[in-house]
């Protein structure tokens, strides 16, 4: 029988896939460790990868799809979104749509990640449902972008090369033994860690810290919570100023996205960088 739209659907395929990489990386990686060990370049590799495809999802998937707070050229933001789409959280196409969905329905039923049904529903809890809200009408400027729905067509590809990568690096540097290490620190722990960082400003950002900027949701300000989720611990900055391609609005606020896209400026490959915060330069 063909479920009906009217109430949220179990997606088994997302559970089991998040169960897994749970699985991998507190029990599988940790024994494997016991027995084998990992050496430097596992870690090197896996905290590179952390960066790259972090940033991937805040200045890619974030700030420059989901909100339009900068431009570039296609092959740079072709570039972004595949690191983006190595970090395993759905096609930028899927991901904008449910964040700008969450802008404009936060803490109501239609907020995907709506922080007012819990810390673990907004947490991770949210990915195992599809909901009846999550209509293509949110999707609808994403669509006419031809480098974002390229990346929705190859998303899986992508997220497979995102593994090899690490895997062929781990070969090259030690043989098959060094591939496994680096495939798996390389690939599904610093995917289960990017995971766990982007879900951090969906739930604790909504439950944690100080509404400087104002009160008319949920989002909170938490300068911890930028250290493990490249500055974007400023929600309730980014919720009342959501185009500005800041985060951290202030020069000492930790915001490595912010610095990041300021540096791509700075060559050349990026241009009209937003600022919506009338009040800080
Ligand atoms: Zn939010
Ligand atoms: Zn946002």
């Amino acid at each position: 029988m063909v479920a009906t739209t009217t109430e949220d659907v179990f997606v088994p395929f997302n559970f089991v896939l998040f169960c897994a990489i749970v699985a991998a990386t507190i029990i599988g990686i940790p024994l494997y460790g016991y027995y084998y060990g990992f050496s430097l370049f596992d870690w090197i590799l896996s905290f590179v990868m952390y960066i790259v495809t972090g940033m991937g999802i805040t200045v890619g998937y974030h700030r420059l799809v989901s909100h339009q707070s900068f431009e570039c050229p296609n092959w740079v933001k072709a570039c972004i979104l595949v690191a983006g789409g190595w970090a395993l959280q759905n096609s930028a196409l899927k991901w904008g749509g449910d964040h700008i969905r969450h802008h404009a329905k936060t803490d109501q039923e239609e907020d995907p990640y709506n922080v007012t049904k819990g810390f673990w529903h907004s947490h991770c809890g949210w990915l195992f449902y599809n909901t009846p809200h999550r209509t293509e009408k949110y999707e609808i400027r994403l669509r006419r972008d031809p480098i974002v729905m390229w990346q929705h067509r190859y998303y899986w590809p992508i997220v497979v090369t995102g593994l090899l990568l690490p895997f062929v690096l781990g070969v090259w540097h030690d043989g098959w033994q060094g591939g496994i290490g680096a495939f798996l620190l390389g690939g599904l722990f610093r995917m289960f860690m990017v995971l766990n960082s982007t879900f951090t400003i969906n739930s604790l950002c909504h439950m944690v810290g100080t509404q400087p900027h104002g009160t008319q949701d949920s989002s909170r300000d938490s300068w911890l919570i930028s250290f493990v989720s490249f500055g974007e611990g400023y929600h309730n900055f980014h919720h009342t100023y959501a185009r500005d391609f800041r985060n951290g609005p202030k020069w000492y606020n930790f915001d490595p996205s912010k610095w990041i896209i300021y540096t791509l400026w700075l060559f050349g490959f990026a241009r009209n960088l937003r600022r919506n915060d009338p009040t800080v330069g």
